[in-house]
């Protein structure tokens, strides 16, 4: 069952269960798509109705960050917790690492994802990166190109939102993969550019306050936080 959080549905899945339904749609002949949404993509749907139908039609949608879980417990609908992208990513590197599922990396700056395989295969051993890419391309053909002659079963695709998502669901059919997520920065966190907040901070969901810190310029998509509260708030007493 699906859980919507102002206009978004998200999975109410535990990071186990949603690692599962990963490794079950790796089976199934066919291309799938997960998104990680966080408040400001939630704002950003309200706006793009391409996007809004890009996410509704995702086949795995997972918190990612502490502003959805507290816009879903105000709005009397709570999920069962955050399920943040790098984590699923790394959990399904875990499962996968030493089988025969093959995995591309797109996006980030040029050297990024080339980087992250390298730091990747050491950190899962028989991790099968079978091809990298970066993000800043103007012509799609030769990237759906790599991705189909890697024979990816599954893709990272980091190239921020809204057009990642959108770039899946325009190419991962031709691309062959089995399964796409939309993962925005992680490429830059797996390549050791950008840091974590430290796990205390992660598990108080103080980690946007990290980041914040980190990157001050950050402050204004962050002030979508706080607003999805007051929105949920506004939706709740509206009794939406
Ligand atoms: N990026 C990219 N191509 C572009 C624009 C951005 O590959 O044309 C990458 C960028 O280098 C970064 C990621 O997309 O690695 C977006 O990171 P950000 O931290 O903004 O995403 P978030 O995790 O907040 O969604």
């Amino acid at each position: 069952m699906r859980i919507d959080v102002l206009g978004v549905s998200f999975d109410n899945v535990t990071p186990d269960e949603a690692v599962q339904r990963a490794l079950a749609m790796l089976e199934e002949n066919r291309p799938h798509l997960a998104v990680t949404p966080n408040p400001e993509m939630i704002q950003r749907a309200e706006k793009d109705p391409e996007f809004s139908k890009v996410l509704a039609d995702a086949d795995l949608v997972l918190p990612d960050g502490i502003g959805v879980i507290y816009a879903a417990k105000i709005l009397g609908r709570p999920l069962k917790g955050r399920v943040p992208g790098v984590d699923f990513a790394s959990a399904l590197m875990g499962k996968i690492a030493g089988t025969d599922k093959r995995l591309f990396l797109l996006g980030a700056k040029p050297g990024v994802a080339e980087e992250a395989a390298k730091r990747l295969t050491a950190r899962y051993p028989g991790l099968n990166i079978c091809g990298t890419h970066d993000g800043y391309f103007q012509d799609d053909a030769p990237v759906v190109e790599a991705i189909r002659a890697s024979k990816a079963d599954v893709v990272f695709v980091c190239l921020g939102f809204p057009r990642q998502e959108k770039w899946i669901a325009a190419h991962g059919a031709e691309a062959g993969a089995k399964l796409y997520i939309g993962l925005g920065g992680s490429l830059d966190v797996f390549a050791g550019k950008v840091d974590r907040a430290p796990e205390k901070m992660q598990k108080l969901g103080l980690e946007w306050l990290y980041r914040l810190y980190k990157e001050p310029s950050r402050i204004g998509r962050m002030a979508k936080l706080p607003l999805i509260l007051v929105q949920a708030l506004g939706a709740r007493v509206k009794g939406k």
